[in-house]
């Protein structure tokens, strides 16, 4: 006989529109999507007939199909950016999203985004105003300088300096500061699309004054230093920094430019990490104009922060790029808040995610990696899975202090019953997916980027990608 009559039990896409359970997913979910769903899961179910499977399977899967109908089109629905959890031990991880903001400061952001606010409008004329306004003051009272603006992110800030004072000039470089950030960002690319001319001085490993003093011309419009973030030079190197750079500024009067990356805003290596050049170091250093990211060591969002001498920061605000490039009210509203924590170090160390993820003690990180262990333990049986708590290094990540070891505590899982790799990608597949690291066979679950809070979601993603929910 064949299985050919069996297809004629598989319903039709009305016959399970009508169905109560789908029309009760109908009143959250769109139309479109639970049809496209119906239509997969019959697509599915033809699949199954063709392989000749069983007449008792295929009543069972229709008889299940309102259900899994259900659950899938719930998961179609679903929000496409979503949440996720850490446990890699990269705090700044740009494919994660990189700087976590203080729900204390969303709470603010909300209310200026399903409001109205004055984001350009003056309250105290009672005109026009300008939304650089908003952050000019707090960023000169964290790190100094005469004035300040906020673009998109700091690769649109360098372009955007550049362009105002370089464009057609040439822009003095050292050789060893040619970088590339990743994401296609090159300090040469970046230079030529903002119409300023690239001149090199020095080699990968020197670079001397004198070097940047030959290459001096009367088309010179500014000196360039490039944070080297992603990487180090080590041994034989030499590298002329920002205070020396400024004794040619002086005699030549041609201003400095500095491209910071991170945005360091603490001198770091009072909490044990790798001292990195201050954003306040390189204007007493007599830079006139500095660039940083918002959303690396700063701990904010994704903004490009320019400040330093009132009249290139004007000049920078008539150009037209900075139309292209400007923050939104979400931008200025978490920024702003984050900046806030800065006027009292004790409470940004304490309340902005990035710089109290990079300064866990080691009772906090022994305490969590205990709970998390104890919890997999307890709800877990240990013919799935073994369980130790190890030594490790987390990362700073965000191309910030590359060769910072943070020595960290990570719950390393031994599993038993499926291979690690299915394992990992149902972790990816949870409802708030779970992002670990995989090292020789293991799973590593690197307590410092997993919240208070998410300890026992990841149990629960464990169970479920081991397949032994309850
Ligand atoms: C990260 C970085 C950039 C790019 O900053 P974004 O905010 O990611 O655009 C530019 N320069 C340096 C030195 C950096 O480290």
């Amino acid at each position: 006989m064949g299985n050919r009559n069996l297809f004629t039990l598989i319903p039709k896409i009305d016959e399970l529109l009508e169905k109560d359970e789908i029309k009760e997913l109908m009143r959250d979910i769109p139309r479109i999507t639970v049809v496209d769903t119906i239509r997969e899961e019959i697509e599915d179910l033809r699949g199954k007939i063709k392989n000749g499977i069983s007449e008792e399977e295929i009543e069972s899967t229709i008889n299940n199909l309102p259900s899994h109908i259900q659950a899938k089109a719930q998961k179609k629905d679903s929000y496409k950016l979503k949440r996720c959890i850490n446990a890699t031990g990269v705090v700044i991880h740009t494919n994660l999203g990189r700087s976590l903001i203080n729900k204390k400061i969303m709470e603010n952001v909300l209310e200026v985004a399903s409001h109205y606010s004055n984001l350009e409008f003056d309250l105290e004329k009672g005109q026009r105003g300008s939304r650089y306004s908003h952050l000019e003051e707090i960023i000169k009272d964290v790190v100094g300088g005469e004035a300040a603006m906020v673009v998109n992110n700091n690769a649109a800030a360098v372009m955007l300096v550049l362009s105002t004072m370089a464009k057609g000039k040439e822009v003095i470089v050292s050789r060893g500061e040619l970088i590339e950030i990743g994401g296609s960002f090159r300090i040469p690319d970046v230079m030529s699309q903002s119409g300023a001319n690239l001149v090199e001085v020095g080699t990968t490993n020197k670079t001397h004054l004198w070097d940047y003093e030959k290459a001096i011309t009367e088309n010179t419009a500014a000196l360039l230093k490039v944070h080297t973030s992603n990487y180090r030079v080590v041994g034989f190197t030499s590298a002329v920094d920002s205070e020396e750079l400024s004794v040619l500024k002086e005699k030549y009067d041609i201003p400095i430019i500095e491209d910071l990356g991170s945005g360091v805003l603490v001198d770091l290596s009072k909490y044990s990490l790798e001292y990195e050049n201050t954003v306040q170091d390189s204007l007493k250093r007599g830079v006139d104009v500095v660039t940083f990211s918002g959303d690396k060591l700063l701990g904010g969002p994704q903004a490009g922060v320019i400040v330093g001498k009132k009249k290139f920061i004007d000049a920078c605000k008539k150009n037209p790029l900075t139309r292209a490039f400007r923050v939104d009210k979400f931008t200025i509203a978490a920024l702003e808040g984050t900046l806030k924590y800065y006027l009292d170090e004790k409470k940004a160390m304490e309340e902005i995610p990035t710089l109290r993820m990079l300064t866990m003690t080691k009772e906090t990180l022994n305490k969590k990696s205990r709970k998390l262990k104890e919890l997999i333990e307890n709800n877990i049986d240990s013919a799935y899975i073994e369980i130790e708590i190890e030594d490790s290094y987390s990362e700073v990540g965000g191309g910030s202090l590359p060769t910072e070891r943070i020595p960290t505590k990570c719950v390393v899982l031994d599993i038993k019953k499926i291979s690690i790799n299915s394992f990992e990608e149902n972790l990816r597949h949870y409802d708030i997916p779970l992002i670990a690291r995989l090292n020789k066979d293991r799973v590593y679950l690197d307590v410092r980027t997993i919240e208070d809070e998410e300890i026992e979601l990841v149990v629960k993603g464990i169970k479920y990608a081991l397949g032994v929910e309850d």
